[in-house]
């Protein structure tokens, strides 16, 4: 599960969140919907602690994130967790962006198996069994050898979806995995995402595919202006309790 608790973050003069709370069960997948600039990455990234946060509390699988609580002569203080533990928290979170982010000059099976055999110290023979099932997953078992730019924009955002899972998360954090792509290629992309929702996998999507939104995810979020403003099952996409949700669908549907 992720809690998060009133977390804001700051960055210089700009107050990008302010006071986000959500709660993602288990099991389930959560979409992310919200104008450019209501802070949708920055609230991934939180997650992933790709950014620390100004304010507020982000558990993951009932951990806290980034910090611990000690115990001094002035009280409890907050401190920050060293790197190994923060390492190890964000080892529970596999993230696919919007651009594929693939290493250029490996091979899709390299891409794969690049974080098990370095991050994880899996042996090589290992985890090149388990990335090759990892690209039959995700449909792609016939271009294991091929480079990212030989690969369409589709194939790669499914490297990139295999390369996460072979690291074998709790969690999988989606920002916009499909915005970059042609419409034609849209498809096969939410098609993989639907299937690892099936196998249980937890998931946050930021996303515009209302499609989706709607048939996949338990529950959906409409962020703006740093807020979660709107929340609930995916029938809120279809009666939109407030004008601000109601004119961000007009732009989308
Ligand atoms: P989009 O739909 O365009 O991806 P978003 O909802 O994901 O938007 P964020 O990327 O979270 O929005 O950005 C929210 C605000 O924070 C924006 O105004 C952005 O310019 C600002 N911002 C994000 N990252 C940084 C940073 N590292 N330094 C300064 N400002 C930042
Ligand atoms: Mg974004």
């Amino acid at each position: 599960a992720i809690i998060i608790r009133q977390v804001h973050k700051v960055f210089g003069d700009l107050h990008v969140l302010k006071g986000v709370d959500l709660e993602v069960m288990p099991g389930t997948v959560t979409a992310i919907l919200g104008p450019s600039g209501s802070g949708k990455s920055t609230l991934l990234r939180l997650i992933n602690q790709l950014e620390t946060r100004t304010a507020g509390e982000i558990y993951v699988d009932g951990e806290l994130t980034g910090y611990k609580y000690v115990q001094t002569r002035r009280g409890r203080v907050l401190q920050t967790l060293d790197e190994k533990a923060i390492a190890r928290q964000r080892s529970k979170i596999g993230m696919v962006f919007q651009r594929f982010n693939l290493f250029p000059h490996m091979t899709a099976l390299e891409n794969v198996m690049e974080a098990p055999v370095h991050v994880a110290a899996v042996p090589k023979a290992q985890a090149r069994e388990e990335a090759l099932a990892q690209l039959d997953r995700v449909g792609l078992a016939d271009r294991v050898d091929y480079y990212p730019s030989q690969l369409s924009g589709g194939q790669q955002q499914r490297v990139a979806i295999a390369r996460a899972l072979a690291m074998h998360p709790d969690i999988m954090l989606f920002d916009e995995p499909t915005s970059a792509l042609d419409p034609e290629l849209v498809g096969e992309v939410l098609g993989v995402m639907r299937q690892v929702a099936g196998e249980g996998m937890t998931m946050v999507v930021v996303t515009h595919e209302m499609g989706f939104a709607r048939e996949v995810a338990e529950q959906v979020v409409f962020m703006d202006g740093g807020v979660v403003v709107e929340q609930g099952g995916p029938e809120i996409i279809d009666n939109p309790a407030t004008g601000r949700f109601k004119g961000f669908l007009a732009t989308v549907l």
